[in-house]
């Protein structure tokens, strides 16, 4: 198969039934495309919400996370999982036969890392999941959270708040100190207040009883939840020759991967942004959400080159955690505070001035002026910037 423009007709394929997939299809009509459109999901559901899941699902069976997407003309594929890519023909092989496209857009999201061991564990990804941990989120139970990053966070608010006994195990010396360094994770600690956090615990395995710590202790539990990160699910295209990039596949800022027509979005994309020079951080809502838009317009040949800065959020222990931008280990932290204590912020700043990321807590003007200031590679003044409420 040789590449050219998709023609008006052109049957566009998107393979990952999520956020990304389903807004991809979504954006392609409204784009004007009229050529069809099918869509394949190894998941029996439509395009649903994975954020809720960790808040409000667990809290309310009546929560319904779907996305509510316009795909009345979209052929939707459910229960299908694509198995094998073949660039040469332009196929996708299904488990229920290939598909031919002109286009391909690949959303096939991450997946989250299992612990060693038989014991039940859930890692909290699908509808499915939510429903099992809700269902276990009863007044006494023990809950065992391993990972004390954002999703452990935001599973130990819901576990307290149903009145169970929940104990979090963490690697690292406090929590989120791996995305967020040592020294700003100290901030998070007194928020676990009601938690068994034992920080530097290291798990060997999940048992039928509970978590089996690599002291040899047993650590009983009615409900293992394990939080130990994900990574995209690219299993699916080993030898199919598109290039990779730090696990996710390689794509620029419009999702174009390194065949013409084949493009990717969300979690399962590595994005390189010409800004930070490097990859960013995928796994995060809004680079699903906003890449949809800019995927769907390359498709159709309408590029945008919109080098979008990160941005993701948590709600944990009845705070909204804010961070935009992409820092790195060696940027100087400057804590920004507020004059009341539950208002906070981070400022990462490079060595040549220019902020690189923002985390704030409370204070969302905070984040809407970092993002300013990382759009537009703003240099600021650590001096002053100490206080939450000056300006970038
Ligand atoms: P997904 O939503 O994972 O969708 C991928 C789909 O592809 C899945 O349905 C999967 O079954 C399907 N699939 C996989 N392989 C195949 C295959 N071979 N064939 C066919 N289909 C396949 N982000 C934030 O910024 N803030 C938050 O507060 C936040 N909270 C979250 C809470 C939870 C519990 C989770 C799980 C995620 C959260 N996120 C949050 C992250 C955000 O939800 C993801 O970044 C977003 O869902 C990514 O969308 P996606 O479409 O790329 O992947």
């Amino acid at each position: 198969m040789t590449a050219g423009p998709l023609p008006a007709d052109g049957t566009i394929v998107v393979v990952g039934a999520g956020l990304a997939g389903g807004r991809t299809c979504a954006a392609l009509r409204q784009a004007g495309h009229v050529g069809q459109i099918v869509l394949v999901g190894a998941e029996q559901h439509r395009p649903y919400d994975r954020p809720p899941l960790s808040k409000a699902v667990l809290a309310d069976a009546a929560v319904d996370p779907d996305l509510g997407l316009e795909l009345d003309d979209v052929e939707l594929r459910l229960g299908v999982r694509a198995t094998g890519l073949d660039l040469g023909e332009g196929a996708v092989h299904t488990s229920e036969g290939d598909l031919r496209y002109d286009a391909l857009v690949i959303a096939t999201g991450a997946e989250p890392m299992a612990l060693p061991g038989d014991g039940p564990q859930v890692a909290l990804r699908t509808k499915e999941d939510a429903a099992l941990v809700r269902a276990a989120l009863v007044p006494g139970a023990q809950i065992v959270l391993v990972g004390a990053g954002w999703i452990g966070a935001e599973v130990a608010t819901a576990a307290l708040a149903a009145n169970c006994k929940v104990t979090c195990l963490e690697a690292g010396p406090a929590p989120l100190a791996g995305p967020l360094g040592p020294e700003v994770a100290q901030r998070f600690l007194p928020w676990w207040q009601g938690v068994d956090l034992r920080t530097g615990a290291l798990v060997d395995r999940v048992e039928p009883d509970g978590v089996r710590l690599a002291d040899g202790s047993l650590l009983n539990a009615d409900l293992v939840v394990s939080g130990v990160g994900v990574r995209p699910n690219t299993g699916w295209l080993e030898g199919s020759g598109l290039a990779f990039a730090g696990g996710g596949i390689a794509v620029d800022c419009d999702g174009r991967t390194s065949d013409p027509r084949v493009f990717a979005v969300g979690d399962v994309a590595a994005r390189h942004s010409p800004r930070l020079g490097e990859p960013v951080h995928s796994g995060h809502w809004d680079e699903a959400v906003n890449g949809a838009a800019a995927v769907a317009l390359a498709v159709l040949g309408r590029p945008a080159g919109i080098d979008r800065v990160p941005y993701f959020w948590s709600d944990q222990f009845g705070r909204k955690v804010q961070y935009v931008g992409q820092h790195h280990r060696e940027d100087a932290v400057v804590f920004r505070e507020h004059d009341d204590p539950e208002k906070w912020g981070v400022a990462w700043v490079a060595a040549d001035g220019r902020l690189t990321a923002h985390l704030n807590v409370g204070f969302p003007k905070a984040m809407v002026r970092a993002r300013a200031a990382l759009e537009s590679g703003r240099v600021v003044d650590s001096s002053i910037i100490a206080r939450l409420d000056a300006d970038l």
